[in-house]
């Protein structure tokens, strides 16, 4: 479904006001997934106005209106409106009854003209005005529907929220459902994997594809329209696959999954232990994965490593390695995961060292990282990583590096 929002009065168009129900009606449009694609201002001129609404009806399902409820001589909209789609203004005797208690409340005389107020478009849906006297309206002709709300913006925007808002979401349940899955990617930077799959992204209107960048990761949003939910699903499998057919490698999971999560989630179905040895992240880890629920059966623990020192009394890294290579090396690192799994008779051990900054060490750039895996009965391997940022950005990355490595 999709929108267009009509501002109606001749005081927008002179700039005495803004036009904040526009910005609050689109901004509440946007969450419940209705676009919009115009807003339209317009006088207090029936003629106009008519024409406002003919152009609004080509191009968008609903019409909002809001302002001209009014009694005054210059409020024309729901009289306009009415007589465009054909409809009789009849009183509503719910709205008549509140307007007179308004004036009984506030000890003044109803005039003729108030009673205008309580007419409303026959067969629409009322909205009632908890803030003032005129009701909203919501009505459906033919493939159109339309809104009315009042102008002042203390009355429109709780109506809006409370009956108009809802109104439309029933009205969308029955036609079209939004459904949407996002796809989570790691080692692949945002603008790359946009590049990969920017024919995508701009060939299709329905499913959508949105992409989004955090700390190193990107996910791509996809989303679907359709009277059935099952459809848009469907519809989203297939944009799916075309997507992970192209930058596959770096898919890892859906929606708000984590890539730890993803990591635990394949040691628990292949029933693998894990033994850790952390220079530069310092036990980060293995806290970030005992921060999952379940994950005693998966971890064995590990050892924090952060002086050359500890590498060689706690994980018996070699003093000729370290003489050699340094602790940031390869070298380095595949000792510490071999050794760390054969101490702790783990199925995988995991290694990181490296340079977290914001100083050089042993002649290597912050942001120089090793991380080594090795898997009982293979060949142990290890990992370059060449990060920019912060210390800590630089750690927390080395910690995404490593479930994305221990997920390949
Ligand atoms: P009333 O019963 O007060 O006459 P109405 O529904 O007829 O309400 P208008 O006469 O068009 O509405 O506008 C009343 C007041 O509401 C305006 O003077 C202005 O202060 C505010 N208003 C109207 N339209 C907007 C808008 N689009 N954005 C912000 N404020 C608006
Ligand atoms: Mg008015």
């Amino acid at each position: 479904m999709n929108a267009e929002i009509i501002a109606v009065g001749s005081e927008l168009l002179l700039g005495q006001i803004v036009n904040t129900n526009a910005k609050f009606i689109a901004e509440h449009l946007a969450e419940i997934g209705v676009d919009v694609y115009y807003q339209t201002v317009v006088g207090d001129n029936p003629g106009r106005l008519e024409e406002a609404i003919k152009t609004a009806e080509a191009r968008a399902d609903l019409l909002i209106f809001t302002g001209g409820l009014g009694p005054t001589k210059d409020d024309l909209t729901k009289e306009t409106i009415a007589f465009h789609i054909g409809k009789k203004l009849v009183t509503d005797e719910v709205a008549m009854r509140s307007i007179k208690q308004f004036f009984a409340r506030t000890k003044r005389n109803m005039t003729e003209n108030n009673k205008k107020q309580a007419l409303v478009i026959e067969g629409s849906k009322v909205l009632p005005n908890d803030h003032g006297m005129a009701p909203g309206m919501f009505a459906k002709q033919g493939n159109h529907y339309y809104m009315l709300l009042p102008g002042p913006p203390h009355e429109m925007e709780p109506m809006f929220i409370n009956y108009g808002s809802p109104a439309i979401q029933e009205e969308l349940e029955t036609i079209e459902r939004i459904e949407s899955r996002v796809l989570r990617f790691f080692g692949i930077g945002e603008s790359q994997l946009e590049t990969e799959v920017q024919h995508i992204i701009d060939s299709q209107s329905n499913p959508t594809v949105a992409p989004l960048a955090s700390e190193g990761e990107v996910t791509l949003r996809i989303t679907a329209k359709h009277e059935s939910a099952e459809i848009a699903n469907k519809m989203i499998d297939e944009k799916e696959k075309e997507i992970l057919q192209i930058v596959g490698q770096y898919f890892y999971g859906y929606n708000e999954t984590t890539l730890m999560e993803a990591l635990l989630k394949k040691l628990s179905e292949k029933q693998l232990t894990l033994a850790c040895a952390e220079s530069l992240t310092a036990g980060m880890f293995e806290s970030e994965m005992a921060a999952i629920q379940g994950v005693s059966t998966m971890l064995k623990g590990g050892i924090v490593v952060y002086s050359n020192e500890a590498k060689m009394k706690l994980a018996n890294v070699k003093k000729e390695t370290l003489d050699q290579y340094g602790a940031v090396s390869k070298e380095c690192a595949i000792e510490l995961a071999e050794n760390v799994r054969r101490l702790l008779s783990a199925d995988i051990g995991i290694s990181f060292t490296g340079v977290a900054g914001p100083d050089s060490l042993e002649g290597h750039p912050p942001g120089t990282v090793w991380i080594g895996i090795t898997v009982k009965g293979k060949e142990t391997g290890a990992h370059l990583l060449e990060l920019a940022g912060s210390r800590n950005n630089v750690r927390r990355r080395t910690v995404k590096y490593g479930c994305y490595y221990l997920l390949q």
